[in-house]
């Protein structure tokens, strides 16, 4: 097998370096569990979280103190008033996420210093503004990236104003992560080269848009090297 020669490669962050919507889910599943002890079946809870997680995503954005928002609306949806010492125990959740220490992905690390050797990496996530730039300052690879993205949505017009103020030559540039809508579908359409990573977690939104056929599919990480 041959490596592709130097190229521009984009990599995802969140669930593709590093460990994310593990946390999101406990979260979550905590949640569930609070609120059948409050007498709420599960699928209510999920009906009314998924409302509020729609609405409130396509406004603020994605961030784990939104999350917390979302559950605490949901809350309110489903028992018609927020109780005070239920949204500061769900706010303080939503706090866990914000501060989780960063939990590499296996060979992560060596994988980035090989691959930088040879081709031009940025990191391109989406989320809070604030809360990405933290996770990658603490993430012990930050100096792998000279050059950070944090985009609002990872849309195919994102992409595609990515390109243009990079000057990035599409086909010789790669979308690297773990999510088929925001990594794979968005990227491709916006005239890049992909490489879907599935991550053992990927998040509901993320399987709403059509089939997901990367340029190529790996199981792991380290498996970049052996292409590039
Ligand atoms: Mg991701």
């Amino acid at each position: 097998m041959s490596r592709h020669p130097r190229c521009t490669l984009l990599l995802d962050a969140d669930d593709t370096l590093w460990e994310n919507h593990a946390y999101f889910l406990k979260v979550y599943d905590d949640w569930l569990d609070m609120m059948m002890a409050r007498g709420q079946q599960r699928d209510a809870s999920r009906t009314a979280f998924r409302i509020e997680e729609d609405a409130r995503t396509r406004r603020y954005g994605y961030g784990s103190r939104n999350f917390a928002e979302s559950l605490c609306a949901a809350c309110e949806r489903l028992e018609g008033t927020l109780d005070a010492s239920l949204a500061t125990e769900v706010r303080a959740m939503g706090e866990w996420i914000h501060e989780h220490p960063i939990e590499l992905k296996s060979a992560v690390r060596s994988t980035l210093e090989d691959l930088a050797s040879r081709h031009r990496l940025m990191l391109v996530t989406k989320g809070h503004s604030l809360e990405q730039s933290a996770k990658i300052a603490r993430s012990g690879v930050a100096h792998l990236f000279p050059e950070c993205e944090i985009m609002h949505e990872k849309d195919p017009a994102s992409y595609a104003e990515l390109v243009q103020r990079h000057g990035f030559d599409d086909a010789n540039t790669w979308m690297v992560g773990n999510s088929p809508k925001s990594d794979i579908i968005a990227a491709a359409a916006a005239g890049l080269k992909t490489v879907h990573i599935p991550h053992h977690t990927t998040w509901e939104l993320e399987h709403r848009e059509g089939p997901c056929q990367p340029d190529l599919l790996l199981a792991t990480f380290s498996e970049l090297t052996l292409h590039f």
